[in-house]
């Protein structure tokens, strides 16, 4: 589904993401974890086009994305939940949704998005606030509503930066299921996010940053008691 070979991304002096290699398999859902500052979402921007990197190289089912534009990125299917256009606040839900399933693949008929919508809606549990303005939604609706706008773009791998932050406990599983079930769908997901009862619930394998480096990967319980991972959370 995604290669990511040799990824490096400076911000002056400071190598932010150095030669990141992974891979996200099809219908695998992928962690990335490490301390603040390590280089998560660098990687991510780089993987959604709102970076470009110094060195390496991105394939996406196939083919190499790697100095492609977000939209053109998003029109192959690699989907992003948040903000790289805030939701209308004086759209409706549905409407909100609308946009993001006609344009997220242009040439959808509309009816074709309708269609997802209504899907989509049912799935995120959005569908009792479908005509209710964006803006005046509640902050768990408002993370639902962030996911299902990526995923009425229909995409076949998901990316999610903290999507849980803010969340209480209760919350944080619902959004935990929501996922599982996403995936269920055939969706791949690469999420970073720092709740480990998230990570450990969710991730078919763990890839562990530090400086913007890979320092471990592997399954939960085998990431978590590797040496270098508890050095580099201690460390902080
Ligand atoms: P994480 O998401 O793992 O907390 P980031 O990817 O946000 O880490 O940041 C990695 C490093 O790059 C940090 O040291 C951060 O200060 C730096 N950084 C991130 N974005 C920029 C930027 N646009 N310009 C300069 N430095 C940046
Ligand atoms: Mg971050």
């Amino acid at each position: 589904m995604l290669k990511v070979e040799g990824l490096s991304k400076r911000f002056g002096g400071l190598l932010a993401v150095n030669r990141v290699s992974l891979k996200v398999r099809p219908g695998e859902i992928l962690a990335v974890i490490g301390p603040n500052g390590a280089g998560k979402s660098t990687l991510l921007n780089l993987l959604s086009g709102l970076l470009l990197p110094d060195e390496g190289r991105i394939l996406f089912r196939g083919e190499e994305i790697t100095h492609l534009p977000p939209e053109a990125r998003a029109w192959r299917g690699l989907g992003r939940a948040f903000q790289i256009v805030s939701p209308f606040p004086e759209m409706t839900v549905r409407e909100n949704l609308l946009v993001g399933a006609l344009f997220g693949k242009p040439g959808t008929p509309k009816r074709e998005a309708e269609r997802v919508v209504e899907e989509v809606l049912e799935l995120t549990g959005l569908a009792p606030k479908a005509h209710h303005l964006a803006g005046e939604l509640t902050l768990l609706e408002d993370k639902r509503l962030e996911l299902a706008r990526a995923l009425a773009t229909r995409p076949n791998l998901l990316l999610l930066d903290e999507v849980m932050a803010g969340l209480r406990p209760k919350e944080a599983q619902e959004a935990v299921g929501l996922l599982q079930r996403i995936r269920a769908r055939g969706v791949s997901i690469l999420f970073i996010e720092h709740l480990m009862p998230v990570v450990r619930a969710l991730a078919d394998r763990v890839v562990v940053l530090d400086y913007g480096e890979v320092i471990a990967e592997g399954r939960y319980e085998e990431v978590t008691q590797d040496p270098r991972v508890r050095e580099a959370y201690l460390g902080r």
